[in-house]
């Protein structure tokens, strides 16, 4: 772990597994209440460390990262691959978007903006000259989930750096090696010794003590629905984002490009083996395309290749764990045994999940219902855009959505309609990019993430007003 500088080892350790072929990726402490305190502390005196530097001098740092970054590309992808068992392509992609992240937030860190008050438009402000400044929340608790362990702690680091603030990371237990070696590219990029500090541990027994600090002032937390409602009940009054799940629709209307979205599809519902917040889940298809959808999306992805992540050429790789695969499938086989028809695909094969289609009375399974997070997408028809705005916004969550049409009449309504934080239009809501405003409605969250969008949840406003005349 990174306390306060130093790097610190616990003797009972964790064993972090490939999920590939099971052997050890590496190692980690298995950090205590005790440790979430003493990290708190260090980044109180970070907090000061960071008060210390000029916005130009944060941002520096932050670029300095993102070069390191760059320098050592393809072992930090080799290692996100083996510890989350995503394709090498896709750890390459998430390292690309990590570096990007930072050199944005370096950016951001020189445009941190107040404004004038015009004061006298009240009579009570005559005389009286007012503007307001952004300064740091203070100490920021960020807890990230496995899945993009890199770019999603890049997105909570980067950004509270570039504000000035002092961070306390948490990564999830089953990805957490990446997250330390950018601490120490960090730290070697000449960042204040306290301001970064990272604890490993399981989340369900020092969660509780990072989220509850009293000195912590905003917690950042990246994950499911379950952890984050616990975490917004625990932590009490302090700023909070949350970047929770989805089940992510796509509606083809009847203009569809349909080569287009299903090879878009393939990627949308697959990728990192669909185990993606913005996994495209609910395919929503006007009945004048199904069958012609129907007929290209089922060999299309039949055809995707699984096997060794680190493979250039595997587009497929396994389930996270070993639980996660056992728990996709009972969903799966529950569905089907409600009336739902697979497709292809959906049987375990080691540690995969053959990639799956399911049609059928879907409507009260959880493949539709809840947050997949497999490699599956669940079809269902639609006769018009009215119902398959219903069928989009049937659904607890709203993360993003989709939409291919050629009518700019149907993507609007859709934007307007569709309750979501983004609706891409003609794409998969798998479509990101780091710079654009990232997040939910209902049940997928609260703020939004993206360096500039970052930088305001992660600073508060505070006024400063100037009598003219004493
Ligand atoms: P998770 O189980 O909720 O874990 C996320 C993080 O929370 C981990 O670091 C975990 O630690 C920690 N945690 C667990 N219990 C905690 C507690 N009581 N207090 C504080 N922290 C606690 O999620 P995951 O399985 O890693 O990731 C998948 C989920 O993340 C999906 O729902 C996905 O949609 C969501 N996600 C959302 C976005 C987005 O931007 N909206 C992006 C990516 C993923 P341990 O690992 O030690 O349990």
């Amino acid at each position: 772990m990174l306390i306060g500088g130093a790097w610190i080892e616990k003797e009972e350790k964790i064993d972090v597994l490939n999920p590939y072929d099971g052997s050890v990726a590496g190692q980690i402490s298995k950090g205590t209440r005790e440790d979430v305190d003493l990290a708190v502390s260090a980044a109180k005196q970070g907090l000061e460390q960071m008060r210390e530097l000029t916005a130009g001098e944060r941002a520096a740092i932050l670029l300095r990262a993102a070069g390191r970054m760059k320098e050592e590309q393809e072992q930090l992808a080799r290692l996100i691959a083996q510890e989350v068992g995503k394709t090498i392509t896709e750890a390459r992609g998430e390292v690309a978007r990590a570096i990007n992240t930072f050199a944005l937030s370096s950016e951001e860190a020189k445009r941190i903006h107040g404004e004038t008050i015009p004061m006298d438009a009240a009579p009570a402000g005559k005389g009286k000259f007012g503007f307001y400044i952004r300064v740091p929340v203070g100490i920021i608790a960020a807890i990230s989930p496995f899945n993009f362990p890199l770019n999603l702690v890049a997105h909570k680091i980067a950004p509270a750096l570039a504000a000035g603030n002092a961070v306390v990371v948490k990564p999830a237990t089953v990805a957490p090696l990446i997250a330390l070696e950018l601490g120490r590219i960090l730290m070697d990029c000449g960042l204040p010794t306290h301001a970064l500090n990272i604890v490993t541990g399981p989340g369900s027994e020092i969660g509780d003590a990072l989220c509850s600090h009293p000195d912590v002032r905003m917690v950042t937390f990246t994950g499911s629905l379950a952890v984050g409602e616990g975490i917004c009940r625990t932590a009490g009054l302090k700023k909070i984002t949350m970047e929770l799940g989805s089940n992510s629709p796509v509606i083809l209307m009847d203009d569809a490009d349909i080569e287009v979205a299903v090879r878009k599809i393939r990627t949308g519902g697959y990728a990192l083996a669909g185990q993606v917040c913005i996994s495209t889940q609910r395919v929503i298809v006007h009945r004048a395309v199904w069958d012609e959808f129907m007929s290209k999306i089922v060999p299309a992805v039949s055809s995707l290749k699984m096997g060794d992540p680190l493979e250039d050429t595997t587009e497929l790789g396994p389930m996270v764990t070993a639980s996660e695969l056992r728990r996709a499938k009972e969903w799966i086989d529950e569905a089907v045994a409600g009336g739902a028809r697979l497709e292809c695909g959906g049987k375990t094969d080691g540690s995969f999940l053959t990639p799956a289609v399911i049609t059928g009375e879907v409507r009260t399974s959880k493949v539709w219902t809840s947050e997949l997070f497999a490699p599956a997408i669940v079809v269902v028809p639609a006769e018009d855009l009215d119902e398959a705005i219903l069928l989009a916004n049937d659904s607890a969550y709203g993360l993003q959505a989709g939409i291919f049409t050629r009518r700019i009449h149907d993507a609007f309504r859709a934007s307007r309609e569709i309750e979501t934080g983004g609706v891409m239009v003609n794409d998969v809501p798998t479509f990101r990019v780091d710079h654009m405003p990232y997040g939910g409605v209902k049940s997928s969250g609260l703020g939004r993430e993206g360096p500039r969008f970052a930088v305001e949840e992660m600073t508060d406003i505070r006024v400063v007003s100037f009598c003219e005349g004493l």
